[in-house]
């Protein structure tokens, strides 16, 4: 277990030292913005889903306005960040839920609770899962939790960090006794280092400044590889709906 953490810091020291401090706004989103956000972004680029997010924000006044938009027209507002019938459908069954049972839209009442309640809190909601919960965490509540999408689950599963098969496994794993303070730019550079270098396909090992720590048997050393920098993160960027 302390092996475990003395890994995590000594990589996250390295990916400092490529990457620096990750972008963090000053003034963090509402749990609510960051719920939305996240089922926006889920299977798509930053990009789109950072434009789905602007297009519904644009098209309402407040969260409680999405009430009374046909599922249709909200499908078509988000189309950008596919998947809309799902998206669309989560977050509407979100809203109303939320309104019925606090008779407003929040989830303020997550930041009293511990993270393993908050996550089963926010899974009970349809097409909310443990990285969107995770998400919520970290981005909106500032908790030391590091969410685990394609590129943390691959890296830190060839780094041998973790052994195991799904993304919601290795972020158990991962987060059992996380090493404090640094959720952010782990999970922030990680995510960099995975677009740019540990690539799923043919990783560019000899330019990684993390393969001494690294066990993947597959590694590959060609030569001719550059990174190509991917700096926008979606997640450090979320407004409030009203902005
Ligand atoms: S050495 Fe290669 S496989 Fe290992 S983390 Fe770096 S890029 Fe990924």
């Amino acid at each position: 277990m302390k092996n475990k953490q003395e890994k995590i810091i000594k990589i996250n020291n390295l990916l400092l030292e490529r990457y620096g401090e990750p972008f963090r706004q000053k003034n963090l989103p509402g749990p609510v913005d960051m719920l939305i956000a996240t089922i926006l972004s889920q299977n798509t680029n930053d990009a789109n889903s950072f434009r789905a997010y602007n297009n519904l924000k644009a098209n309402i006044n407040g969260w409680e306005d999405i009430v009374d938009i046909k599922q249709q027209k909200l499908e078509k507002i988000i189309s950008v960040a596919g998947l809309a019938k799902q998206k669309a459908a989560a977050i509407k069954n979100f809203i109303k839920t939320n309104i019925r049972e606090q008779k407003k839209i929040s989830l303020d009442y997550v930041r009293d609770m511990n993270e393993q309640d908050a996550i089963s809190n926010l899974t009970r909601f349809k097409g909310v899962g443990v990285k969107t919960a995770s998400c919520v965490l970290l981005f909106a509540l500032d908790r030391n939790v590091c969410p685990v999408d394609t590129h943390v689950h691959r890296i830190v599963n060839r780094l041998g960090i973790v052994e195991a098969t799904t993304p919601d496994k290795t972020f158990y794993q991962l987060n059992e006794n996380f090493p404090e303070k640094i959720a952010h730019q782990f999970h922030t550079n990680l995510i960099k280092l995975g677009r740019e270098i540990c690539k799923p396909a043919k990783p560019s090992c000899a330019i990684c400044p993390i393969k001494k720590h690294c066990v993947f048997t597959g590694k590959n050393f060609d030569k001719n590889i550059t990174a190509k920098k991917r700096e926008f993160m979606l997640l450090d960027n979320v407004e409030p709906a009203g902005n």
